[in-house]
């Protein structure tokens, strides 16, 4: 058993742990001054801007097949980069790449769809939630009624990331009541749907989106007509391992930010370093971050080896979202007083890492997933080891 890195792994890295500490840290005053003032952190300009000098250095699409002009990194070496990014509160992405069901559509879709979001000229959205509909995503009420050559989609999505900012949403509809068929449509905003921010307690927003009566042709299904579900439990399903890898990052950053506070803030004449009550803190951060660290690795790594990866998946998204939150809560903690400011961005990450309990698949519905997995035995509590 072998857990060292290979010396391209390590390279690539390096890479990008230089690439955060140099271009993306020093912005973090600035976008918390921004945020602060009900702006947002980073324009859209300005995060291109990023992309375009890391891809000169080769740094694009990272998961994107190098046929679409990606480096098709693998899943082990994204969830290494993710956890390099997740060490600032920023919300950087490396540009170059698309929703993985995009590249299940036709020679026509990708042509107008897929290359185009590649190349950061289109943004998509996905967009199954409902009002009344959330982890029990079949239970959607949005429809899609056959009309000569075309649809016609009348419903309510809500809680859409990037809802606000995409010109083509990535819609799923009922289309056969009686067997519960769901498709999914790619639909462009110049269609007729509307968008309403949401506001939320992190520093970026969701969106509603409306459709009434909005007409989309027939080619612009995704994939079969029916299918629709299979595709959005392959969209939540393939990179769940990614959320839990950045929050490692995260928690490692503030662990560390912890660790210096505790050294040098002082009370009844001693560090706070030196109570055990706050060693603890941080001896069980420290556990907690290596043991987050090894489940994503191990379910990234079974994605590379197209082993079954979903138990191992749910439990990298359960852990990380549970533990995250309480090592944001620790390191707040220790902070005292300051931990509480908006002058540290402890709060802001307090406040962001509460949405991984909730979004693509709560810690509910991961427990459920993983337990009845085990229920039925489709695993073993052995693990893949058996
Ligand atoms: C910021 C943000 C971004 C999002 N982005 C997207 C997006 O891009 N696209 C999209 O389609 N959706 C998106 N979502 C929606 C998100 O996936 C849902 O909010 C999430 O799946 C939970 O659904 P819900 O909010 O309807 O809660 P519900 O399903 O109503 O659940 C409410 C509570 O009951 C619990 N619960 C539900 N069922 C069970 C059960 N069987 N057993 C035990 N407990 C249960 C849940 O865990 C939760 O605690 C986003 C949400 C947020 C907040």
């Amino acid at each position: 058993m072998d857990f060292s890195l290979t010396e391209e792994q390590r390279e690539v890295r390096d890479w990008v742990r230089t690439f955060v500490r140099k271009e993306i840290m020093p912005l973090e005053p600035e976008v918390l001054r921004r945020e602060r003032a009900g702006k947002p952190g980073l324009e859209q300009s300005e995060l291109r801007e990023l992309q375009l000098k890391a891809k000169e250095s080769g740094f694009w699409g990272v998961l994107t097949p190098e046929e679409y002009g990606g480096m098709n990194l693998g899943a082990v070496m994204a969830a290494l980069l993710e956890a390099e990014l997740g060490r600032s509160f920023i919300q950087f992405r490396f540009g170059g790449s698309a929703d993985n069901i995009l590249f299940y559509g036709n020679d026509e879709q990708k042509e107008t769809y897929l290359k185009p979001t590649i190349a950061g000229d289109r943004k998509s959205c996905f967009a199954i939630t409902e009002p009344g509909a959330g982890s029990d995503a079949r239970a959607i009420r949005a429809t899609a009624r056959r009309d000569g050559d075309d649809w016609i989609i009348n419903g309510e999505k809500t809680f859409i990331t990037g809802g606000n900012e995409a010109d083509f949403t990535m819609v799923f509809a009922i289309t056969d009541k009686e067997k519960g068929g769901v498709t999914c449509f790619l639909v462009d905003r110049e269609m007729g749907w509307k968008s309403q921010p949401i506001d939320t307690m992190g520093e970026w927003g969701p969106a509603a989106l409306t459709f009434d009566n909005v007409r989309v042709p027939h080619r612009n299904i995704l994939g079969e007509e029916g299918r629709g579900f299979e595709l959005a439990m392959r969209w939540i399903g393939q990179g769940r391992y990614l959320l839990p890898a950045r929050a490692i990052g995260a928690c490692e950053r503030l662990l560390e930010m912890g660790i210096e506070y505790a050294r040098t803030r002082e009370t009844f004449g001693l560090p706070i370093a030196e109570r055990q009550a706050i060693q603890w803190m941080i001896a069980d951060s420290a556990v907690e971050i290596e043991a987050l660290r090894w489940l994503v690795l191990h379910a990234a790594w079974q994605v590379d080896q197209k082993l079954d990866s979903r138990q191992a998946q749910s439990m990298a998204k359960l852990y990380g979202g549970v533990k995250a939150n309480e090592i944001v809560d620790r390191v707040l903690q220790i902070h005292g007083g300051m931990g509480y400011t908006r002058e540290l961005p402890v709060e802001r990450w307090y406040r962001e890492l509460r949405l991984l309990r909730i979004y693509e698949g709560t810690d509910e519905i991961q427990r459920r997933t993983i337990a009845r997995n085990l229920l039925k035995g489709h695993a073993s509590v052995s693990g893949v080891l058996g």
